[in-house]
């Protein structure tokens, strides 16, 4: 596991890295967006944590560009009591967040969380203060499981396609295979015979379809599942 360090202090980034060499990884720092975007360019990186705070670009706009890369999980240092950057950060799609200033033994829990996640997708998580998922063109009301279009106009889903919708726009950009999305709507495993969830997937696409020419936001990944791809704002 290679470990990048986005972070302009000198002292945090040191003790991390110390910290964390010492529990087995691999820690390259960054101090600047720039680094940070040379780095992620040269390959290697496994899992980010980012600081919000640095000096040349705000640690959202890194977080934007890295999603827009693809899906390393970042983990990102917020200032300690503002909640908003939690919001933000999980939004823009950050995997998880620690407030400043942390214990090294939480920032490894929560390293050792996000691994679990990639390499093994848990049930689709409770609703955790997060209230609308947004994607362009669309807003899922968590409170109420509606799903509306940005004209305002609602669109009915059913529980399973709601479910399977939730589950990959929590996942963007991830492969999420049928298993997976069939214990989301069910809560039992994919048989190879059954089918039910693309039935489902096809629904949904049916509903997501706009009439402009974007490409519908899931994506079919041959032979292992689906794949959450929003496209551009
Ligand atoms: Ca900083």
């Amino acid at each position: 596991m290679h470990v990048l360090v986005v972070e302009d202090d000198g002292a945090v980034s040191k003790l991390v890295k110390t910290y964390l060499e010492r529990e087995g990884y691999a820690v390259s720092t960054a101090e600047t967006v720039r680094d940070m975007r040379r780095t992620v360019a040269g390959g290697e990186i496994d899992i980010i944590i980012l600081d919000v705070g640095l000096p040349d670009e705000d640690g959202w706009s890194a977080l934007r560009w890295l999603r827009a890369q693809g899906d390393i999980p970042v983990v990102m240092l917020t200032s300690e009591s503002e909640t908003v950057d939690r919001i933000i950060g999980l939004e823009l799609g950050a995997d998880d967040y620690l407030p400043k200033p942390f214990d090294l033994s939480e920032l490894l829990a929560r390293l050792h969380s996000v691994q679990r996640r990639v390499e093994q997708l848990p049930a689709p998580a409770q609703p955790g203060g997060e209230e609308k998922i947004r994607f362009p063109g669309w807003i899922v009301d968590l409170a109420t499981q509606q799903l509306t279009a940005e004209n305002g106009q609602p669109v009915r889903l059913t529980q399973a396609e709601y479910r399977i919708l939730v589950l990959l726009c929590r996942h963007p950009h991830q492969v999420i295979t049928r298993d997976q999305l069939t214990e989301a709507v069910a809560g039992r495993s994919w048989q190879p015979f059954d089918r039910s969830v693309d039935v489902h997937i096809s629904n949904l696409r049916r509903k997501l379809m706009r009439n402009d020419k974007l490409p519908s936001p899931i994506r079919t990944v041959r032979g292992s599942g689906y794949m959450f791809v929003p496209g551009r704002e």
